[in-house]
């Protein structure tokens, strides 16, 4: 089984990830998110905005639509140019994207493949009661295009001031001709993203591209990534999207192939200045310093949620032995795993232990992410839980009725050590803070 495979199976047995509509058999590239990635996904989209948003002052944060007037589309370009070349095979009628395709056959049955065309990915809807009036529009193939329709109500209603930027999180659809590999390649993904607006100097905003390439990669670092699975890859100038000056994808190894995780892109004033043409609205800002008009440059750090989530489970999967036993270990963050810490009675069917450790759950489950488990044997739950990467997890025995401790057992060394009852939720809270377990 390859890892993705592993990855696919273990997300729907234990809550992660599971296909979209599968009692009606499921939609080709569409996921549900299940209790469990519920979480992940959270902790991923809340350790991007307390980076971004909260710990920058000159960063904001904005919820935009989804549904947006289509001429957002025609001056962002999407329209003209959001497609990718799609190929048809002549004897089984598959399709394909043809920049993907290996050699110049059906990958399906060796057909052979029509001229490539360019499909748009933009996925239309169509908005109003009465038919024959109905507004057609599309559902965002970026979340972009939110934050430049809002460069002017963002100036009048904040104190911004450029360099500025402004950070957003949000849902992005794409027709994509060949959904797959998992979630990598989904037609209805999340996106998390910079926009970030700078001076229009050439050399001072490529600063700000390496500075913002600088501090993206060190978020990811801090993710758990490992330095040796992340690069940067340039794209040369045939391969530059129609809006950029620059760009660079942050990619990470996944099973021995680089993978596209985040775009880091120099978009120029490419945005504003379309927009300021297709509305006729002035975008330019006026500079209180050198007392100069002009339409910024914008640096763009956008990456996919569901990628970065994707890649999340990849790093952290392990599969080890312990005392002769298998184990499948998900060695996450402690602060992205979905669940802190466990609490186990030694046994279930023994009333002092579950008053004891009903207490311990409900003072925990006050301040993080806690699950009781009191099936089965130890050995089994604590397997359990290595599964779905509880950091750790807390046994209340008979010596915890004597002596007011209890075990708490790390995930990663499978060590385990008493603390005192009282210290416990303080022990946990330090713990969870670092980025790996050390005992
Ligand atoms: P790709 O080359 O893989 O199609 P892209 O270069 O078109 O991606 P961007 O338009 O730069 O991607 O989007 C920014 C980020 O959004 C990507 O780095 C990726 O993490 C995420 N993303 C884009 N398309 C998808 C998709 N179909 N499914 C999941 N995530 C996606």
């Amino acid at each position: 089984m390859s890892l993705l495979e592993k990855l696919t199976s273990l997300s729907k047995r234990r809550g992660f990830i599971y296909p979209n509509s599968e009692i009606y058999g499921g939609l080709s590239g569409i996921w549900d998110y299940g209790p469990l990635g519920a979480e992940l996904k959270r902790n991923i989209k809340n350790a991007f905005w307390e980076e971004m948003v909260q710990k920058n002052e000159n960063i904001f944060g904005i919820d935009a639509a989804i549904v947006m007037h289509p001429k957002v589309w025609e001056a962002s370009g999407h329209l003209e140019s959001f497609s990718d070349p799609l190929v048809e095979c002549k004897n089984c009628h598959h399709r394909f994207r043809a920049d993907h395709l290996k050699e110049n056959l059906c990958p399906d049955c060796k057909g052979e493949l029509t001229a490539p065309k360019k499909f748009n990915l933009l996925v239309e809807t169509y908005l109003g009661v009465v038919e024959g009036e109905k507004l057609k529009t599309y559902l965002r193939g970026e979340i972009t295009q939110g934050v430049h329709v809002n460069f002017k109500n963002i100036l009048n209603s904040s104190r911004a001031k450029i360099p500025f930027g402004v950070a957003q999180i949000g849902k992005a659809f794409r027709n994509e001709i060949t959904p797959g590999n998992f979630t990598f390649r989904s037609r209805e993904f999340e996106q998390m993203e910079l926009q970030f607006y700078v001076k229009p100097n050439l050399e001072e905003s490529f600063k700000w591209l390496d500075y913002w390439k600088e501090k993206r990669l060190n978020w990811y670092l801090n993710l758990g990534f490992k330095k040796e699975n992340l690069r940067f890859k340039e794209h040369q100038k045939d391969e530059l999207a129609h809006y950029a000056k620059a760009a660079f994808d942050l990619e990470y190894l996944l099973e021995g192939e680089w993978k596209e995780m985040e775009g880091i892109h120099h978009r120029g004033d490419w945005d504003l200045r379309r927009h300021s043409d297709f509305s006729g609205e002035d975008l330019t800002y006026f500079d209180d310093e050198t007392k100069e008009r002009y339409l910024p440059y914008i640096i763009e750090t956008s990456g996919g949620v569901d990628r970065v989530f994707l890649f999340l489970l990849a790093n952290a999967y392990f599969e080890d032995e312990i005392g002769g036993e298998k184990r499948i270990v998900l060695k996450l963050n402690p602060q992205l795993a979905p669940y802190k810490v466990a609490v186990f009675p030694l046994l279930a069917n023994k009333p002092q232990l579950i008053k004891l450790a009903r207490e311990i759950y409900k003072n925990l489950h006050n301040e993080m992410m806690t699950v009781w488990d009191d099936r089965g044997n130890i050995g089994k739950r604590y397997r359990f839980q290595d599964e779905i990467g509880t950091p750790f997890c807390v046994t209340v025995d008979f010596e915890s009725l004597e002596k007011n401790d209890v075990t708490v057992r790390s995930r990663d060394t499978t060590k385990q050590t008493r603390i005192k009852i009282n210290q416990l939720n303080t022990f946990l809270k330090d713990a969870i803070k670092k980025e790996t377990i050390d005992f």
